[in-house]
């Protein structure tokens, strides 16, 4: 058995897949082609926003997202510690400062009170240093972008959304990557909408800013040789986005079925309840469940015993960022964000992806529950 399936997803579009791979191999398009632009339309259209910029990946979506607001040395973004460490990353790298608020119990999502709070303290502070939010809708749930925009426009803030594993979630009926100022999403192999190497994109329907994310992404050109910025070479590859719209025409038919995948485990692990909690998604959420983590108090017990049973399991994530190396000089420790670190101590992710059986499920589901017994 598989965590996630690739191979299962791609014989069932195999022919589709080889047939666009083949294209921009006859036409020899191998930057730039007509991929791009058709795919950044038809995914702006999806999503519903004016601008989708295709570039290489969604640590390099949310880079150029804070480089076209300009974030500086010693702006101050506010983020979560409980996520992919290219959340907090791409701040560090522009020698900003990551401002790490904790998360809710129940989503894992960044919890807006505790923004407001941050936000509070800062204002006493001499100079107000926060530029903006970078709010991650984890595991394919949106986090609370109401509660959170209206504190970003009380203070003059952008929002900015880590959307790397929630493209296809609608928050209150509208897509994710459409919720805030700009969004960023990541097309890594196994995330909901995958290609075939690393890609993302970022979307806006910020005018002004898409056009700066579109010249950032190539060395900071609007014509060649001509260079308005420092910029990078962040373009996303004719092939990847060739293997993307081949997929996407099946994209809205593989989430029924993670719907589905979704709503069978958390049906059958109820009865496990309290020692397995269940993701908890609030009424007005669709998740894309990129990733199914449940909690359990023995947790390393857990995935010791499906290993046993051939059963992958994944932690996303073992160490919370405030704690990480890398991050060392911002001077945290642990107990800093409890709630973030709780969550790092329990939480599971199992297999989940469309192609995923019900007898699968099944097993699996009784392989937790003698586990635990
Ligand atoms: C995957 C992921 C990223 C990074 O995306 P890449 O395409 O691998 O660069 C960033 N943030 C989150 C939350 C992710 O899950």
């Amino acid at each position: 058995m598989n965590f996630v399936d690739l191979k299962r997803q791609y014989m069932s579009y195999k022919e589709e897949i080889d047939r666009a791979i083949a294209a921009v191999l006859n036409s020899a398009g191998f930057i730039m082609g007509p991929e791009i632009k058709e795919l950044e339309e038809q995914l702006a259209a999806y999503v519903g926003v004016k601008h989708a910029i295709g570039v290489s990946s969604g640590t390099d979506a949310l880079l150029l997202a804070l480089m076209a607001y300009d974030i500086k040395p010693g702006d101050e973004i506010i983020t979560t510690p409980f996520s992919f460490i290219a959340t907090a990353e791409v701040i560090s790298l522009l020698k900003a400062k990551p401002v790490f608020a904790d998360i809710e119990d129940s989503t894992y999502n960044l919890d807006p009170a505790k923004i407001a709070g941050i936000i509070e303290q800062k204002k006493k502070a001499e100079e107000f240093r926060i530029k903006g939010i970078i709010a991650v809708s984890l595991y394919g749930q949106c986090a609370d972008f109401d509660a959170l925009n209206s504190i970003a426009q009380r203070h003059g803030l952008f929002v900015l959304e880590d959307a790397c594993q929630s493209f296809g979630a609608t928050y209150k009926d509208r897509r994710s990557c459409s919720l805030t100022d700009v969004a960023a999403t990541s097309f890594f192999p196994s995330k909901p909408l995958g290609c075939y190497g690393d890609g993302g994109m970022v979307f806006t329907s910020d005018d002004s800013l898409a056009g700066k994310v579109r010249h950032l992404r190539e060395h900071g050109s609007q014509k060649r040789y001509e260079h308005k910025y420092v910029g990078l070479n962040s373009r996303l590859d004719t092939i990847q986005a060739a293997v993307l719209l081949a997929k996407f025409r099946h994209f809205e038919d593989e989430l029924i079925l993670r719907q589905k995948c979704g709503a069978y485990y958390t049906e059958k692990l109820k009865n496990l309840q309290p020692k397995v909690i269940p993701p908890a998604i609030l009424a007005h959420n669709r998740s894309v469940y990129a990733q199914y983590s449940i909690r359990v108090k023995r947790r390393d017990h857990l995935a010791e015993s499906l290993k046993k049973d051939g059963i992958p399991t994944a932690i996303h994530y073992p160490k919370p960022l405030h704690l990480q190396t890398a991050l060392d000089y911002l001077g945290h420790r642990p107990g800093d964000f409890p709630v973030s670190e709780a969550v790092a101590g329990e939480i599971l992710s199992l297999p989940m992806h469309p192609f995923l059986t019900e007898d699968e499920q099944s097993f699996i589901v009784d392989r937790i529950a003698s586990a635990l017994a």
